[in-house]
């Protein structure tokens, strides 16, 4: 099957380390190996204004901040259409759609969206749009008939609901969509990156994130303050490290070749970890190796940000050209899911010829 790749991310804010081995990684790795017939990555303003509806300035801020991360890391437009959600009309009228294809309860059973009604608060005032965010989600999807969706595993429950619909349209209507899959890190710990907090997930709305564009010294200063293991206070108390971000970010990020650079006393992770382990081995050394590592991640992504931060006025044309390329394919795909839906008045002649002669014999 040919692969129409389709994802997002929504311009609360830059983009994270949690983006970046949850998502971005995979995007690249997927855009440069070529192998795909379309893929679309989308700023989803829509979405993110169902929970920041007050707040409009943060998401037209962060519009060009996710775009310029997307370039930093090499997402490239000449082989991929980065687009903007709300510049898709398309998608919100399938919403509607959609809307009648999934009960209320089913919405309120979504465990991310129960999870994050409660991280904002929303338990006795939840936004309509909020709540129906995996609809829309759908449609970001379908609309572009997208089969691999690469994405963090709080996204799962998402892809569950829009399988769903995309059965139950395909049911009712006719087999017009397509049911998309969910693409997850191969390694463990970059399927959901906890916070610099040591909470579950590193979060934009939470802001325990360690950004793409975060400076080497705004780095290490984050790491440096990192949650670790509470119970390790002196060097030589044995600590632990499943539970230890600082251990889970180099999990997602080190090499043997870092260690070769940055602590040749070491071979691998796993030698690290034994001795952290054990005892003898202190927080702040890991950090610092930790900070080393990451900034030399970062080190090329940041220069590439520059490059583009030079140039805005062609990353807002990049956008436009995109969402202009997204709405035709959504356009296409709309006619034909009303075609299947009955509701293409207009374009069906076989059906006004038919009233015609229902009201002649009538006569
Ligand atoms: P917000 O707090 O506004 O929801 P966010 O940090 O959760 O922001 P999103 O824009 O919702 O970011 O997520 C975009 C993509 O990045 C999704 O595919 C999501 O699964 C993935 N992602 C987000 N955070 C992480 C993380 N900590 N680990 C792995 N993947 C993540
Ligand atoms: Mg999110």
């Amino acid at each position: 099957m040919e692969k129409i790749i389709l994802t997002g991310d929504r311009p609360t804010g830059k983009l994270h380390l949690g983006h970046y081995v949850g998502s971005l990684k995979q995007r690249v790795e997927l855009q440069n190996k070529g192998d795909f017939k379309e893929m679309y990555v989308m700023i989803a303003d829509a979405q993110a204004l169902t929970d920041n509806a007050d707040n409009p300035e943060k998401i037209r801020e962060n519009i060009i901040e996710v775009a310029l991360d997307y370039l930093s890391v090499g997402l490239d437009p000449s082989k991929i259409t980065i687009f903007i959600q709300s510049a898709v009309p398309e998608l919100t009228e399938f919403t509607f759609y959609y809307m009648n294809l999934v009960t209320l309860s089913r919405l309120e059973r979504n465990p991310t969206v129960k999870s994050e009604i409660n991280q904002k608060g929303f338990e006795t005032s939840l936004p309509m749009g909020f709540l129906t965010y995996p609809v829309s989600q759908t449609s970001d999807i379908t609309a572009f008939k997208a089969n691999i969706v690469p994405v963090g595993d709080d996204q799962l429950p998402m892809l569950e609901q829009s399988r769903e619909i995309v059965r139950s349209f395909n049911n009712i209507y006719g087999e017009v969509l397509v049911e998309p899959k969910a693409m997850l890190s191969n390694n463990e710990v970059c399927k959901r990156l906890p916070g610099t907090d040591g909470k579950a997930k590193m979060s934009k709305s939470i802001g325990n994130c360690i950004y793409l564009s975060d400076s080497k010294e705004e780095v290490e200063r984050k790491v440096m303050s990192m949650y670790t293991d509470p119970n390790h206070i002196k060097v030589e108390d044995p600590g632990n490290t499943k539970d230890n971000p600082v251990f889970i970010y180099l999990e997602a990020f080190v090499t043997d070749e870092h260690f070769k650079k940055y602590l040749p006393e070491y071979q691998n992770l796993n030698e690290l970890k034994t001795h952290y382990e054990k005892g003898g081995l202190g927080d702040m050394k890991v950090k610092r190796f930790l900070a080393n590592v990451l900034n030399t991640e970062l080190e090329p992504i940041r220069q590439r940000r520059k490059e583009y931060e030079g140039k805005i006025k062609e990353v807002y044309q990049i956008l436009e050209e995109g969402s202009k390329k997204a709405q035709s394919k959504a356009a296409e795909t709309l006619k034909e899911a009303k075609a299947a839906m009955k509701i293409n008045y207009f374009e069906d002649e076989a059906l006004i010829n038919s009233h015609i002669a229902k009201y002649r014999e009538e006569a």
